[in-house]
Parts: C-alpha cells; sequence; structure tokens
C-alpha cells in the first residue's frame, strides 16, 4: 500500500476518485476550496447544483460498482425511479417518441441529493480525510520537475498555507481547473481541444399544488441544430419537486424572469412545458448558467507528462450537458483508475499516467463524438469537422426519427445515449435496415400526402 494520495476538489469526481483510492493509499486527503456537502443544497462553488442533471445508465452501474446498494438506496431515500421510455414523453427530431414498457428503469434526482448520498457513503472510510474550504494554489514537483510530490493549500479564512506531500494527486477541480497552468509553469504543455456552444440553461423549481401529477416522470424537448436551437425540460425529483430547465445554443438569450421563462417556454415546438408551468407554482428564483464552450483537455497527448498526476471529471473534459454525460463519465473514470492501480498492485510494471489517461480517453471519445455530431450541424459551431462526420450525422439522424415509432431502434438509441454502447453499434445491418424502410415509407407518405393536396386543388 502506498502512503498517501491528495484530491484536489471533493465535489462528485473528486469524492469517487477517494472511494478508489482509499482502497490503494493508507490515506487519501481531499481538498475543497468549498464546504462538504452536509445537506441537498446546491454548494457555491458548484452552481451547476441547481440545473436538471440527469444520471446515464452506465454511470448509474458505475456508482452501485462502487458503492454496492447505493441505488437502492437512493430510491429509498427518495430518488424517482422511471422506465426511460415509458416514463419519458420526449420531443426530438420533430416529433414524439411512441412510449412503451421498456424495463430500462434508471433514477432521477437533483445533483446535489445524488451528491449527498455520494458523500454519505464517503464519510465512514476511516482512511478518507476531507479538508473543507481549502484552496489548492499549486503543486509541488521534485527538483528536476519530472514528478509530482505534493499540493500546496490555502485555508479560506486564515489564509496559513500548508504545503501537503503525496504519492500521488488527482485533480478533481472541476471545469474551473487551474491545473493546465499550473503544468505550463513547468513547461508542460496540455493540447486542448474545445468546441464553442455558447450555450444557455435557464431552470427554475416548481411543485403542483394539485394532487394530479403529470401521466410522465420526465419531459423532454431536445434542440434540434441548426433549426431549433432551444430545448427545455421537466424532470420530476425528490420530494415531488419539478426542476424545469430552458435551454438555447449560439446566443440565444437567456429568460431573465419569470415573465421571460413563461414566453420562453411558449415559444418551444410544442407547449407542454409552457402547459406544466401554468398549473405548478415556482418555488425557487430562476437560475442562469452558461456553456460558452465544451472543452476536453488531451493529457493522454502530452508529449512527455509529470509522473503522479491525474486529472478525472470536468477537470479533464467538459461536455455539451445537453447529453448528460458529466457525472457517468467520471464515474467510469474512477473505474479506470481502479482497474490501472489493481494492476499496479499486481505487476508493479505499468505506467499508471499513461495507462489511465490512454484508457479514459477512449470513454470520453465515445461521449465526445456522440456531441459534436450534433453540434457540428450548426454552422457557426467552428471547428474541424473530423473524417466520416457526414455519414455519422445521416445516422445519428435517421436513428433519430425511426426510434419514434420503431421500438427496436429506440431501445438501441437509449443504450448508445445512456453510454452502455457506442455510437458504431447504430451502424449495425439490423439499424441500417430499419432506417431505410422508414426512410422509404416516410418519402412515399410524403409523395401520397402531396398527391391529396393537388387532387383537392384540383377539384
Ligand atoms: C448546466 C449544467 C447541466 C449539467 N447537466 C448534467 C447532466 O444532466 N448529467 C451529467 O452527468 N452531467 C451534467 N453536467 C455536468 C456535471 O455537472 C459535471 O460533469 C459534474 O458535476 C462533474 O463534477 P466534478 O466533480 O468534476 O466537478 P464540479 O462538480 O464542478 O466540482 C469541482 C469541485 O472542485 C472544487 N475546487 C475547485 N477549484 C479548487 C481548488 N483550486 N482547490 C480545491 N478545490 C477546488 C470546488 O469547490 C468543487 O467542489 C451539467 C453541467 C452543467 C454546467
Amino acid at each position: 500500500m502506498k502512503k498517501q494520495a491528495v484530491v484536489i476538489g471533493g465535489s462528485i469526481a473528486g469524492k469517487l476518485a477517494a472511494r478508489v483510492l482509499s482502497d490503494f493509499f493508507e490515506e487519501v486527503l481531499v481538498f475543497d476550496a468549498d464546504k462538504k456537502q452536509t445537506d441537498t443544497n446546491p454548494r457555491k462553488r458548484v452552481p451547476q447544483g441547481y440545473h436538471s442533471h440527469a444520471l446515464l445508465k452506465a454511470g448509474e452501474i458505475a456508482l452501485q460498482d462502487l458503492f454496492p446498494g447505493f441505488i437502492e438506496e437512493m430510491v429509498a431515500a427518495g430518488s424517482v425511479k422511471l422506465d426511460f421510455i415509458k416514463d419519458v414523453k420526449w420531443a426530438h427530431y420533430g416529433g414524439w417518441k411512441n412510449r412503451f414498457t421498456s424495463g430500462y428503469h434508471i433514477i432521477q434526482q437533483s445533483r446535489p441529493f445524488l451528491e449527498r448520498h455520494i458523500q454519505k457513503r464517503i464519510d465512514p472510510i476511516s482512511n478518507i480525510y476531507i479538508h473543507e474550504e481549502m484552496n489548492v494554489k499549486e503543486l509541488l514537483v521534485t527538483e528536476d520537475k519530472t514528478c509530482v510530490k505534493g499540493i500546496l493549500a490555502v485555508n479560506k479564512h486564515t489564509q496559513v498555507e500548508q504545503e501537503v506531500y503525496a504519492d500521488l494527486v488527482i485533480d478533481a477541480s472541476g471545469f474551473g481547473s487551474p491545473a493546465v497552468k499550473w503544468l505550463e509553469q513547468l513547461s508542460y504543455y496540455v493540447p486542448i481541444e474545445s468546441v464553442p456552444i455558447n450555450l444557455f440553461y435557464a431552470s427554475q423549481m416548481y411543485q403542483l399544488s394539485s394532487a394530479e401529477k403529470p401521466e410522465w416522470k420526465t419531459l423532454l424537448m431536445n434542440p434540434m441544430l441548426p433549426e431549433s436551437p432551444r430545448g427545455g425540460a421537466v424532470l420530476t425529483l425528490e420530494g415531488q419537486t419539478y426542476c424545469v430547465t430552458v435551454s438555447g445554443y449560439m446566443g440565444e438569450k437567456a429568460p431573465e424572469n419569470e415573465e421571460e421563462f413563461l414566453s420562453y417556454t411558449k415559444q418551444l415546438p410544442y407547449p407542454d412545458i409552457y402547459e406544466f408551468i401554468q398549473q405548478a407554482e415556482p418555488i425557487s428564483d430562476i437560475k442562469i448558467h452558461r456553456i460558452p464552450s465544451q472543452v476536453r483537455r488531451q493529457y493522454e497527448k502530452m508529449d512527455r507528462m509529470p509522473q503522479a498526476f491525474l486529472a478525472i471529471g470536468d477537470a479533464y473534459c467538459r461536455f455539451d450537458p445537453v447529453f448528460g454525460q458529466g457525472m457517468t463519465v467520471a464515474a467510469l473514470e474512477a473505474q479506470v483508475l481502479r482497474q490501472c492501480l489493481a494492476e499496479i498492485q499486481q505487476t508493479a510494471n505499468i505506467d499508471l499516467e499513461k495507462q489511465y489517461f490512454s484508457r479514459c480517453k477512449r470513454i470520453i471519445d465515445t461521449a465526445w463524438d456522440m456531441t459534436i455530431t450534433e453540434l457540428y450541424r450548426h454552422p457557426q459551431v467552428v471547428g474541424r469537422r473530423p473524417l466520416g462526420s457526414s455519414f455519422k450525422q445521416w445516422l445519428s439522424k435517421g436513428v433519430f426519427e425511426t426510434s419514434a415509432s420503431n421500438p427496436k431502434v429506440y431501445r438501441k438509441l437509449v443504450d448508445v445515449m445512456h453510454l452502455m454502447q457506442g455510437a458504431m453499434t447504430l451502424a449495425a445491418p439490423s439499424v441500417l435496415y430499419e432506417i431505410i424502410k422508414h426512410n422509404f415509407a416516410s418519402r412515399n407518405n410524403k409523395k401520397d400526402h402531396t398527391r391529396y393536396i393537388e387532387t383537392n386543388i384540383e377539384k
């Protein structure tokens, strides 16, 4: 067992990293600039906690693996269990999806509620020590700068600085992570890929005054780029509360007061969110979060990297939140960390940094690819379109449209969206066949429709 590991940031990614490290290090020290999550309110340094957060199926499975019994515990505590196909009313690519009982169960809750319950699982682990309100300012390195040997942290209240030495340092300080800058000062260069999306999220919490509940548990209206950059969602959360979120890409103006919020929902392609708000009662302010770009820090592409330093969660890659992937990718990265540390324990002969980043890259690639396939439909989203983009866009559009009425294709799409399978499984001959059949049938329907109109006009 190695002696000491340090985690910078104790949010979801930091807690999951700490959970894994606690099996391999005598002591795991977590430094967070904010207070610990002791209740289910959003924390100051995690402002995205006010907004709708979906936990994908792959993330749920990873959490259950890291904390056995976690999902049952969440449901008992108040998470909403839903059948992703039957209980989600989803407008996507120009139509509503047909709903049916699928047995594809997931849990739904607010992000702070999820984080609080992860914290509850961390608290009893005797070798994890959380240092609240300690801002990490610097990495400490060996004299030749080839190895990270600790951190310099400063207490928020006393401003007293503390040097902490460690055998491994993991950056989990979220999207605002200063690690790339720290590394640059040490002459390490981290390549960065950034895709400007100019997205806003505006969210408000509601409750229903009547006993009558909607016939769905989640209502989704996805943006459709480039024609329709606006989207919205209503998520039923713990305590019979509802998080209503609207979003807009590429410079859409965020609604800043209740009147604008209502008017924004009225302009969505379907009236359902607007109608829901009409019969519900707001129980919070409107919170706005802007996401100028999705960014991946490509540690795996560094020419050389210092030893004993890793990154996880948003500090490594921040995704477009519309796809709901961030927390799930963090959980999958925590599993990779465990796998790498277990291999080191057995053979002591693997390059931890190289192995960790290259295995995580595969997870990030899958999620990233899915987002850019859609984002690059918008001409104002600048960036080099990767090879095969047109085929992927044709394929995803075909899958989205076909899935509305084809249960088999819908199931496949849900698996891919939930990161249970890679997107290229959608290119299986059986799916392509269904897409072509669907396209052919809708073209004929369109033709029939045109003929009908022409006949009417002739009459
Ligand atoms: C509007 C919005 C909606 C989203 N929706 C979804 C969704 O539906 N599904 C999903 O999976 N993901 C979603 N995400 C992404 C998700 O929020 C993140 O992927 C997830 O929270 C990542 O957690 P993290 O631990 O990496 O970082 P964060 O949760 O951002 O936490 C960073 C932590 O580091 C601490 N910290 C920062 N700097 C320092 C420092 N110098 N020293 C010490 N501590 C420090 C902070 O106090 C904080 O606790 C959304 C994001 C946004 C913005």
